[in-house]
């Protein structure tokens, strides 16, 4: 501790009396950014962002692939459940998540489970074309019946892919 008026370390011609609480440069006001542990440098913060992202570029193929296997399996029983459906979608979406992270450990990325939710989607989405294409052709008037059609595999990819989300 001295007496002396420290200068922050990006801008020498800046007094400041400020200092980071992670490494103990003196900062000005500007070089300050709050973080919910209190004021830090850019450097520290830059650091510390880099941990939450360690992915490799092959995550976002392994990631999305394997959600969207996962999800496209269990999507093949969504007319055959019924109603059922929901709580195949749960199992699948957990199982799919835990998947991933088993895939990708011990990276970690906040962007993964956009990745996975991507997978998820287009997973599911090969059950419900035939079906759409289908009903288009034989009775394009029947709207009703191509919504019934989509209303399990729908639930099923809404819930299986809201479960992926978040537990990812
Ligand atoms: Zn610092
Ligand atoms: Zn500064």
């Amino acid at each position: 501790m001295t007496d002396q008026p420290m200068v922050c370390a990006f801008h020498p011609n800046r007094s400041t009396t400020l200092r980071c609480n992670r490494c103990g440069r003196p900062i000005c006001t500007s070089c300050a950014i709050l973080t919910p542990v209190g004021y830090r440098c850019k450097v520290c913060v830059r650091e510390q962002q880099k941990v939450f992202e360690t992915a490799n570029w092959y995550d976002f193929i392994t990631v999305p692939v394997v959600a969207g296997v996962i999800c496209g399996v269990g999507s093949l029983l969504t007319s055959v459940l019924g109603f059922f459906v929901i709580f195949e979608a749960f199992f699948v979406g957990t199982i799919a998540a835990r998947a991933v992270l088993r895939v990708v450990r011990p990276r970690r990325s906040r962007y993964f489970r956009w990745a996975a939710a991507i997978g998820g989607v287009l997973g599911c989405l090969p059950i419900m074309v035939p079906t759409v294409l289908l009903l288009l052709i034989y009775s394009p008037s029947n709207l009703l019946a191509i919504g019934m059609s989509l209303l399990w595999p729908g639930a099923y990819l809404v819930i299986a892919v809201g479960f992926l989300v978040a537990n990812i």
